[in-house]
């Protein structure tokens, strides 16, 4: 089975539709998301609707929680709350509640657990950036693979014998114990690399391959704008930052 992981999408829809123009072109057999489909971009809307379609799984991001009135927003910045409230206004209902009732973490049939932020404690949405915040979610991580988000930086930690990080775009399962993947953001990458990123996992080679897709920046861009929003918004898109 082909896995395809999405993250931090943050209702950018040209990054999206890049990403899944990129995925149609090979074989998947399943599409899986761990957080944050909206925030920060120009068509919440569009993206919660595509992922709602294609995605069976989709684990909570602080993000999604915070529009959907479920997570406080002191716990944002200016900027992201901003947004939190604009992306509200320009989703239905049944969005809204599809987004309140997403699950913090989620096992896919004994493969591979999901969750946005950490496994040792999923609410609390911390960041998992150091191999120390790697080394509590090992302790705690049943299943040998889990995919995060969060940081919107690829990286993969893995251990075998001791923990240690790479950033290679390939991994061999096979050869380690257990590792903890974030696939990077399709919508707002932060490794000053501005195409998308995404992952997939190819559970028969046991390989997961990360892959960057470069998408209309400045399309996306001119529409953060366009809706009012921040205009820091639309400049980090252009540096990947
Ligand atoms: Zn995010």
């Amino acid at each position: 089975m082909r896995i395809a992981i999405l993250a931090d999408i943050h209702s950018n829809l040209e990054a999206l539709e890049a990403v899944l123009g990129a995925l149609s072109k090979t074989r998947i057999d399943r599409y899986v998301c761990v957080g944050d489909v909206v925030g920060y971009g120009a068509d919440p809307a569009p993206c919660v609707a595509k992922v709602r379609e294609l995605c069976d799984v989709v684990v909570a991001g602080n993000h999604d929680w915070a529009v959907a009135g479920k997570l406080s927003l002191e716990f944002f910045n200016s900027y992201a709350r901003e947004a939190i409230g604009w992306t509200r206004s320009q989703l239905s209902p049944p969005d809204v509640a599809w987004l309140r009732e997403l699950p913090l973490q989620h096992d896919i049939e004994g493969l591979a657990t999901l969750v946005h932020s950490t496994v040792h404690n999923p609410a609390a949405f911390d960041y998992l950036l150091t191999s120390y915040d790697a080394h509590l979610s090992m302790a705690v991580l049943e299943l040998p693979l889990c995919f995060v988000g969060h940081s919107h930086i690829p990286i993969t930690f893995m251990e075998k014998g001791g923990l240690g990080f790479t950033f290679s775009d390939t991994i061999d399962l096979s050869k380690i114990d257990k590792a903890i993947i974030n696939p990077g953001s399709i919508g707002q990458p932060r490794d000053e690399n501005p195409a998308a990123s995404y992952a997939i996992y190819d559970t028969a080679k046991r390989r997961v391959t990360l892959h960057r897709i470069a998408y209309d920046v400045a399309a996306a861009s001119r529409k953060i704008e366009k809706a009012g929003l921040p205009k820091v918004l639309a400049d980090r898109l252009h540096v990947g930052k």
